[in-house]
């Protein structure tokens, strides 16, 4: 895999970058590697705040980290709240059927049947398909989203929405796919799953106790990948492999571990399409990733 941290792109990850919204400039190629470090900063503009170097993710000034719900992207700064025409539904019912004991010892298609079957809060009554995880199971990455949303959901996978193509930008820049099979010479794979299985209807933000019964199966699933770093994206996914509930902004820019893993905080892509400005700080929590996971 190619290291961006080295400031060293070539025209391919260009213009990835670009597609991913983030411009970089630096000298060409033929620059002596001793150039001043890159800066990358978003191709849209950025409120008077400068751009942070990238690969020196200092921590973020306090950027308010909205939910990523509802794609695509609601009126920037709304609330979570879902919209009139999609009206919460509230589990009446949390508990229904409790997880089967031993989830921490299955095997990939064990703990894919369970999933699919699953029945153990409401999300079960509304969800049109479970949404397990997608890419390669013995990957060095591992990307963690929050819930499917309505696309999710309809197709069964993860991130296929707007924020799937922007994560999948993200994720093409360093030189990673989702593909499991036939991805270009040099790119590698990385294993997507989300928080929950199930889609929160109305999109709404996961529940505490929707959180807590669906973790076994995400706790399983890096058990099973052993990747070498995964990439935390947005509050939930922190909340459940962290087990903390402070912001984004203050876990961005340093390695934390989860299941003796190491992780990278970032934000959440559907976040950052509400707040393009970001995207030069999930750019630097990217190669922050990337150093982790090659030091690793
Ligand atoms: N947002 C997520 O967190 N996960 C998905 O799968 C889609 C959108």
């Amino acid at each position: 895999m190619t290291d961006p941290t080295r400031f060293d792109l070539d025209e391919r990850q260009r213009a990835m970058l670009a597609e991913m919204g983030v411009r970089v400039w630096w000298p060409q190629r033929s620059a002596p590697a001793e150039a001043a470090p890159a800066v990358a900063v978003p191709a849209q503009p950025v409120a008077a705040t400068p751009p942070e170097p990238v690969a020196v993710a200092a921590p973020a000034a306090a950027a308010p980290v909205q939910a990523p719900r509802s794609e695509p992207a609601p009126v920037r700064a709304a609330p979570p709240a879902p919209s009139a025409a999609a009206p919460v539904a509230r589990p009446a019912d949390p508990a229904r059927v409790s997880l089967p004991a031993g989830v921490d010892q299955m095997d990939w298609s064990a703990l894919q049947a369970t999933v699919a079957a699953c029945q153990a809060c409401g999300l079960c009554s509304t969800r049109k398909n479970t949404v397990f995880g997608v890419g390669e199971r013995n990957a060095e990455w591992m990307a963690i989203g929050e819930a499917p949303g309505e696309n999710e959901d309809l197709q069964g996978e993860p991130f296929v929405g707007q924020a799937g193509q922007l994560l999948d930008n993200m994720l093409k820049a360093i030189g990673l796919s989702r593909q499991t099979e036939g991805r270009a010479e040099g790119v590698a794979g990385v294993y997507i799953a989300n928080t929950l299985k199930c889609r929160p209807p109305g999109n709404r933000n996961p529940e505490p106790q929707e959180l807590a019964t669906c973790a076994p199966f995400l706790a399983r699933q890096v058990a099973l990948v052993q990747p070498k770093i995964i990439l935390a994206m947005g509050r939930f996914a922190v909340q459940s492999l962290l087990h903390t509930t402070e912001p984004i902004g203050r876990l961005r820019g340093r390695v934390h571990q989860a299941q003796g893993v190491p992780v990278v905080v970032t934000y959440h892509p559907a976040y950052l399409l509400r707040n393009p400005a970001d995207k030069a700080k999930a750019w630097a929590d990217l190669c922050l990733a990337l150093q982790a996971a090659q030091s690793g």
